[in-house]
């Protein structure tokens, strides 16, 4: 059995509500949680998000 080190515990992952950018050019996201509009525009080029799941680390 490998272990990376004993520090660091592998993080969990869960699947997590996203807003993803609507743009074919761009890869901005969010997490929904983090996101203060209903309906948010991409932090990196302002056009429309869309919601979706991913998964992702857990946040504490
Ligand atoms: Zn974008």
């Amino acid at each position: 059995m490998a272990y990376y080190n004993n520090k660091r515990e592998p993080v969990p992952e869960v699947e997590t509500s996203i807003w993803s950018c609507t743009s074919d050019d761009c890869s901005g996201w969010m997490r929904e949680n983090y996101s203060f509009d209903k309906e948010p525009a991409c932090p990196l080029c302002k056009a429309e998000m869309e919601k979706e799941v991913r998964t992702l680390p857990k946040l504490d």
